[in-house]
């Protein structure tokens, strides 16, 4: 989360913006964050910075497995990643470890 806003403020410093308005991030479901937890955060990390009173979007980023077997990714229901095709329990998650900045709206 840290991380991420300190992308996003430099990105704000380096267009000469005066704030930033809004802040989307991708969360991938996997990630360890709870969206809760991380609007709580975001409103202290963000104090006395240019992203205060930002606001702040989330997009939940489902888990995506990869079968090598069947060459295809899926879904996994929950915690069990089983190929829907072959049975086989896959060792690749493809997406939904992201914790990422996806978009950011300033204002001059
Ligand atoms: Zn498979």
């Amino acid at each position: 989360m840290e991380q991420a806003l300190e992308l996003a403020l430099e990105y704000a410093h380096q267009q000469n913006a005066q704030k930033i308005l809004r802040l989307k991030m991708r969360i991938g479901a996997m990630s360890g964050v709870v969206p809760e937890a991380l609007e709580f955060a975001f409103d202290i990390v963000t104090r006395d910075t240019l992203a205060e009173g930002a606001i702040l979007e989330i997009e939940e980023v489902p888990v995506v497995c990869y079968c090598p077997n069947c060459n295809i990714e899926f879904q996994p229901a929950y915690l069990f990643y089983e190929c829907p095709q072959c049975g086989e329990l896959s060792s690749e998650v493809r997406k939904g470890k992201e914790i990422e900045l996806a978009s950011l709206e300033l204002s001059e």
